[in-house]
């Protein structure tokens, strides 16, 4: 008896357990669709369990247009979902919406960041220029840090992503979760879609999403579709040790982001084209050369002492244009696409999930959106168009 016999068909089948999957099929779930979640390894063991989780909006998306304003949506979006989410699985999510400091070390990097904070106010977002004098309070540190700028971008934020994606599908009512499956191809149907998983099996679903972050291409090329996900590897090391910072740091060669279990991330290195997931000699130490001078001028007085705990390494899912693919993938009806989302896919992840769970039910995703994540938000998050994400910007 095959997969296909055994489960029956699906009102959709979402592929890929990474965040974006998992706000998929939540959405989906929640709307009383039978959903399948097939998953080639465990729940976030792509790029969703490397990540640091930032919420950096504002942090990320300097200039304003269509992906500041879906970035401050996806931002606000978790101010009702986190407490459903903790609510329904007494899971802690590490929610902390308590702002992102940047910083600058030099009276170059100072006069840049002093432009950005002015542009980001003009846009009606909370950028506040803060002096070294106040920042040891705001950053909990023992004395000022020897910095020549700072900027506390007061509404952006970090979450656990793991525990994030890990909630989504424990709250996502009748799930029906297979992992460990690989899906090696996808092909039409009698009705809908057939979903190949290694090993022999099937899955038949009305409409299929992939949410497979760097591994959405192959699969697509199967169908004669051909959509470029560039890989961009990213490393960072996990300190563990104590660490009296009270928010996460921005820095101009490294960041540092303080866990609420103790850990601290120090990240990130871009390595586009990579394909590999294991920590390098080069990598490390390109973080350690930026870390040590973060940590040189937040604690000028001797940096906490910290061991090295590991290491978090992914793949980030890439596009041509530095935006996320959403949508429907052109010429096949049903089929549908999420990924691209690059450094910022635990921020988009929730809000895409919502596009697409919209889309795949036939109704407008920026009426979806709007309910979602509320109207009373500044001009700099108005979205009235799509069409910038749409596959078929990038499809051949
Ligand atoms: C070091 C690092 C730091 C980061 N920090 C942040 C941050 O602070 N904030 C932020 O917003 N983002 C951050 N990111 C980016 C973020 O992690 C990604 O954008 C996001 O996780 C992408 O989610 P996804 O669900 O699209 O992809 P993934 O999490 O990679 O999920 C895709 C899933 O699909 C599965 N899959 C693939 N092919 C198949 C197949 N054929 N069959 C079945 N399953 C399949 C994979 O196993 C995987 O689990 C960071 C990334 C890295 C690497």
């Amino acid at each position: 008896m095959n997969e296909t016999s055994r489960a029956g068909r699906f009102d959709a089948a979402v592929v890929g357990g990474g965040v974006v999957g998992a706000s998929a099929a939540y959405c989906l779930s929640r709307a009383g669709l039978r959903v399948v979640l097939i998953e080639a390894g465990a729940v976030a063991s792509g790029a969703s369990g490397a990540a640091a989780g930032m919420l950096g909006a504002q942090l990320e998306v300097e200039e304003p247009g269509p992906l500041l304003a879906l970035a401050l949506r996806g931002r606000r979006l978790f101010d009702t979902l986190v407490p459903a989410l903790e609510e329904a699985t007494g899971l802690s999510l590490g929610y902390r919406p308590e702002g992102i400091v940047r910083v600058a070390l030099d009276e170059e990097g100072a006069q840049v960041l002093h432009a950005t904070a002015k542009q980001q106010e003009a846009l009606g977002l909370r950028a506040r220029w803060v002096e070294a004098a106040d920042l040891a309070s705001v950053l909990g540190l023992p004395e000022p840090p020897r910095v020549e700028g700072a900027v506390l971008l007061e509404e952006d934020g970090q979450i656990e992503p793991e525990a994030l994606t890990a909630a989504l599908i424990a709250s996502a009512p009748h799930l029906r979760l297979m992992l460990g499956r690989q899906a090696v191809s996808i092909r039409p149907a009698a009705r809908g879609w057939s979903v190949d998983l290694a090993g022999g099996a099937s899955v038949e679903a009305d409409r299929v999403l992939l949410a497979t972050g760097c591994g959405s291409g192959p699969l697509l090329s199967g169908l004669g579709v051909r959509l470029s996900v560039p890989p961009v590897k990213g490393e960072m090391l996990v300190l563990q040790g104590p660490t009296p910072l009270r928010r996460t740091v921005f820095g101009p060669g490294a960041y540092l982001v303080p866990k609420a279990s103790g850990r601290l991330y120090l990240g990130a290195t871009m390595e586009p084209g990579a394909t590999d997931t294991a920590p390098s000699l080069a990598g490390s130490r390109m973080l350690l050369d930026g870390g040590v001078r973060l940590f040189d001028a937040l604690w000028p007085g001797g940096a906490p002492g910290l061991r090295i705990a590991g290491w978090r390494v992914g793949l980030r899912p890439g596009s041509p244009d530095g935006l996320p693919i959403l949508g429907p993938v052109p010429g096949h009806r049903g089929l549908f696409v999420a990924t691209g989302h690059l450094r910022n896919g635990i921020l988009l992840g929730p809000v895409s999930g919502w596009l697409l769970s919209a889309w795949m039910q036939g109704s407008d995703p920026l009426v979806a959106l709007e309910e979602a994540t509320g109207a009373d938000l500044p001009p700099a998050a108005h979205l009235d168009d799509l069409a910038p994400f749409l596959p078929d910007r990038l499809a051949r």
